[in-house]
C-alpha cells in the first residue's frame, strides 16, 4: 500500500503521554456509498448500544443539515482484531511514520466500516483505506478511565465516527471534534448528563462539501 492510497482521518483525543499532531487528510475524504457498519465485540458490551446511538445521532445531523448521505445498517458480530495489532496501528498513526497496513484481521470482516470494541489500552483511532472501501474505528478498553467516566465513551465513539466520515480536529474543548494538536482529551467529555458534544458550523459546512444535498450512493 502506498501512502497515496491511504487517508488518515485523525486520531482520537489521544493519551496525554503520547505526542500527536493530526496528519493532513490525503486524497478523497468522502464515502461514495452508504457504508455498512459491523460492530465487533467479545461478548455483551454496553458500547454496542453506544455505537448504534452514535450512528443514529450522525444520521440525525445529516438530515438536519440537508445532506442525503447516511451511515448504513449496523450489524453486530462476536469477534475481535488483536489488541496488539490495534495498538501497533495506533502507534503508527501517532508517530506519523506512515500509514498502517490494512491487515487480514480487519479485511476479513464484511462491513465497510468495522468498529472494534477492544479491551486493549491503545489510543482510540479511525483509519480508512478508500481503495479497498474499508475503514476501521478502534475503541480502547472502557474498563478504566477515561472511557469509564460518564458520557465519555459515548462521545469518543461519536468522535471517531466523525473521522470515519471525513472530519478532522478542531481546537474547541466544548466541541465533539476537538483533538490534537489542541489540548483536549477524552475526559473533557465527562458529564453527568448523557449528551453529545456538538459540531461547529464549519464542520457542518464541511460535511455539506463532502456530501452535498444531492449526494447519491453509487
Ligand atoms: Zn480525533
Amino acid at each position: 500500500m502506498t501512502r497515496k492510497q491511504f487517508i488518515l482521518l485523525g486520531l482520537a483525543l489521544c493519551a496525554p503521554s503520547i505526542g500527536h499532531a493530526q496528519a493532513p487528510a490525503r486524497g478523497p475524504q468522502a464515502w461514495g456509498k452508504v457504508p455498512s457498519i459491523i460492530v465487533l465485540s467479545q461478548g455483551s458490551d454496553p458500547r454496542v448500544q453506544l455505537v448504534r446511538d452514535a450512528v443514529a445521532n450522525w444520521n440525525r445531523i445529516f438530515s438536519e443539515i440537508g445532506t442525503s448521505f447516511r451511515l448504513g445498517l449496523v450489524t453486530q458480530a462476536i469477534g475481535a482484531v488483536p489488541a496488539s495489532e490495534l495498538g501497533a496501528m495506533s502507534a503508527t498513526l501517532l508517530s506519523r511514520s506512515g500509514p498502517p497496513s490494512l491487515s487480514e484481521d480487519v479485511r476479513q470482516w464484511p462491513g465497510d466500516l468495522i468498529v472494534v470494541l477492544s479491551d486493549g489500552m491503545f489510543v482510540s483511532f479511525a483509519a480508512r483505506w478508500p481503495d479497498s472501501e474499508k475503514a476501521v474505528v478502534a475503541i480502547r478498553s472502557a474498563q478504566g478511565p477515561p472511557l469509564s467516566l460518564p458520557n465519555v465513551a459515548r462521545n469518543v465513539i461519536a468522535h471517531e465516527l466523525g473521522h470515519a466520515i471525513g472530519l478532522g480536529h478542531n481546537g474547541d474543548p466544548t466541541m465533539l471534534m476537538c483533538g490534537r494538536p489542541a489540548a483536549c482529551r477524552p475526559d473533557a467529555f465527562a458529564s453527568q448528563d448523557q449528551r453529545y458534544f456538538p459540531l461547529s458550523g464549519d464542520e457542518k459546512a464541511r460535511i455539506l462539501v463532502l456530501y452535498p444535498a444531492g449526494w447519491k450512493s453509487r
